[in-house]
Order: structure tokens, then sequence, then C-alpha cells
């Protein structure tokens, strides 16, 4: 039988605390064939659709990134964590279940009226994808849509980001 993506993914339980269970793609990107899988199918619905940047959210999403922008024959812009980029940034802050993350761009990276992609393994609240999506079109960027290995629905990222206008593209989901 064909192997399925989420042969590849290990789950791990109790990390990073008692009671979550987290999806680890290491193990998907370890493996030839099934990281070849994932980026292929990444891919599919944007064939024939022009795009001009992938979007790479810190830090599996640099990975994935980098290949599809590769196979696109497009640049690749990251989307870190505050205080990472060397040059000047703007920053989008959003919830996490305690406190505030914030994630920061160049302010060059993407031009306005630029087509881009953004990338990430697993969408969870959508909350740090939420603040990808505002800091491109902050900077007149035009996001096509948000594509990820994984979806936890449960907890409704999903549906955040499609109240956004934003078409999402997963590989599997976990309940
Ligand atoms: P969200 O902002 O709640 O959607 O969380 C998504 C972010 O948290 C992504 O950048 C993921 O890489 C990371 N994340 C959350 N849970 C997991 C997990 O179980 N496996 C891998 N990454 C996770």
């Amino acid at each position: 039988m064909m192997p399925n993506i989420r042969d590849y993914i290990r789950s791990i339980a109790d990390f990073p605390h008692e009671g979550i269970i987290f999806r680890d793609v290491t193990t998907l990107f370890a493996d030839a064939r099934g990281f070849r899988m994932a980026i292929d199918q990444l891919l599919h619905p944007y064939a024939g659709i022009p795009i001009d940047k992938v979007v790479g959210l810190e830090a599996r999403g640099f990975i994935l990134g980098g290949a599809l922008a590769h196979q696109l024959s497009t640049g690749f812009v990251p989307i870190r964590k505050k205080g990472k980029l060397p040059g000047a940034v703007i920053s989008e802050a959003y919830q996490l279940e305690y406190g505030e993350a914030v994630m920061e761009v160049h302010d060059d990276a993407l031009k306005p009226g630029e087509r881009v992609l953004i990338v990430d393994d697993l969408l969870a609240t959508g909350g740090t994808a939420e603040a990808g999506i505002k800091l491109c079109r902050r900077l007149g960027a035009e996001v096509i849509g948000c594509a990820f290995v994984i979806d936890l629905p449960e907890l409704g990222g999903r549906a955040k980001l499609e109240q956004m206008q934003m078409p999402v593209h997963v590989l599997t989901s976990f309940e």
C-alpha cells in the first residue's frame, strides 16, 4: 500500500507539557520519501497559480518553505520570533494560552502586490499564522493561501483563517 503522510509523523505524549500530544515532523523530514511526498502534496493546489514568494513561519516552516521556494523558483522570506531578525522589522503580537508572543518580518522583505504563500508544519489555534498573514498584508503583499502539513481542527485555527478569507491547505489532521 502507498505510504500515507501520517505514517511518517511521530506522536510524543506529554511534550512540552503533561497532557499534550506533540506531533513531531522531524521523522517526516528525515525520510527521503516522506519529505518529498510532503513537499509535492503541499504544492498540489498551487499548480499554475502565480506565486512570487514563499513565507515560512519559524522554525519548521523554514524547512518546508525553503524546499517549496526552490521547487517554485521563488524567493523565500522568514517570519521570526521577536528579536531574531537583524534588519529593520515590523511586529505583530498575538495571544498564547498563557501570555503573548510576537512575530516579526523585515520591513523590506515583501513588495506591495507580491503574491505570497505562507507555510508552517502545524495549524493549532491559528494565532501564529494569523500574525504572519497580518505582517504580509501590512507590507502590501497578497497572501494567496496558507499551507500546513498538520491541522488540529479542535483548536479552531482553520476556522479562524477562513474567517479572514484565507484559503487553507492541510495534508492531514489529528483530533
Ligand atoms: P498556533 O499558533 O496555536 O496555531 O500554533 C502553531 C504553532 O505552534 C506552529 O508554529 C507549530 O510549529 C507550533 N506547534 C504547536 N503544536 C505543535 C505540535 O504538536 N507539533 C509541532 N508544532 C506545534
